[in-house]
């Protein structure tokens, strides 16, 4: 049997093994993926652990532990390296470790799911952390008129954007966010974990926007997609969606299958 894991601190709320064994299943692959809690000093240790089993292929890997893994893997993908993160490890056939980052091909296939024309598009990304560092370089590649960035915290927004510089990428603060008119307003915050609005957010932001996407999700759909909803954004989603995407592409690297996303999707928004 294969075994994988996923990696992290918490690590209770993890519906990762119920997504993957329903991809299993789907694809006819007889699977063992566990929670590993790891204390936070113990990142190393506990995957050279997972690992040194034979039947071991690969692990997912999420807060805090993305930097970690990203300097742990032998070589990185180019989105893992875009991003300086990597959720997700694979073991080859020597038992070297393999880094890759899914989180923005997740989003993207996300949005394309949802019927979203991403090509031509105005694009405001909120916030300036790993998961938003994930997404510039995959949503890039399809060819957006313009990406900006917004961050409560202004200077990691420019540290972000000087350090993957694209001419498609810049940086908007307080003063100039209300002018960008954007088409897509991403919310990359943490800030819907804690039921609220990611600061510096206005109604301007919503008024000609065709699609305001959370990443996070949960049970009611989040603050900032009330307030999109309220400020004129035509459609808004949440993060559902980019979570299991981004565990089939995950999925595709240790096994070469593609499982079939949307009967997942729809069983955790019942039953999560
Ligand atoms: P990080 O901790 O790396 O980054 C957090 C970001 O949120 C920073 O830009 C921070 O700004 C900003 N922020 C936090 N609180 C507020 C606030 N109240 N107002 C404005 N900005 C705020 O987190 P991640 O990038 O790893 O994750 C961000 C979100 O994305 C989480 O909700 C996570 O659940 C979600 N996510 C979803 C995935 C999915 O598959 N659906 C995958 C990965 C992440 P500052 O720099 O000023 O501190």
């Amino acid at each position: 049997m294969k075994k994988f894991a996923v990696f992290g601190n918490p690590i209770a709320h993890s519906v990762s093994p119920t997504i993957h064994q329903m991809f299993a299943k789907s694809c006819g692959e007889d699977i063992g993926y566990e929670k590993i809690l790891v204390p936070l000093d113990s990142f190393a240790e506990a995957l050279e652990s997972f690992f040194s089993d034979p039947q071991a292929v690969g692990c997912n890997v999420t807060v805090p532990f993305k930097q970690q893994a990203f300097e742990i893997a032998i070589d990185n993908s180019s989105a893992a390296k875009a991003a300086q993160a990597v959720n997700t490890l694979s073991k080859d056939s020597h038992g070297k470790i393999h880094g890759y980052n899914t989180d923005g091909m997740g989003l993207v296939r996300d949005l394309i799911a949802h019927d979203t024309d991403i090509k031509g598009k105005r694009i405001l990304l909120i916030g300036a952390g790993g998961a938003a560092r994930g997404a510039v370089m995959p949503l890039i590649e399809q060819f957006p008129a313009a990406i900006a960035v917004f961050n409560r915290t202004k200077e990691k927004a420019i540290e972000m954007v000087d350090s993957l510089s694209h001419e498609l990428l810049t940086v908007v603060d307080k003063t100039a966010v209300n002018d960008f008119a954007a088409d897509i307003v991403i919310n990359s915050t943490s800030a819907s974990l804690s039921n609220a609005l990611p600061e510096g957010v206005t109604p301007e932001l919503f008024a000609g926007c065709e699609l305001a996407y959370d990443m996070a999700y949960g049970k009611q759909r989040t603050t900032f997609m009330e307030y999109a909803e309220q400020h004129g954004a035509r459609q808004q989603l949440d993060g559902l969606g980019m979570l299991v995407e981004q565990a089939a592409a995950a999925f595709t690297i240790w096994t070469a299958k593609s499982p079939d996303t949307a009967p997942v999707i729809q069983y955790l928004r019942v039953k999560a």
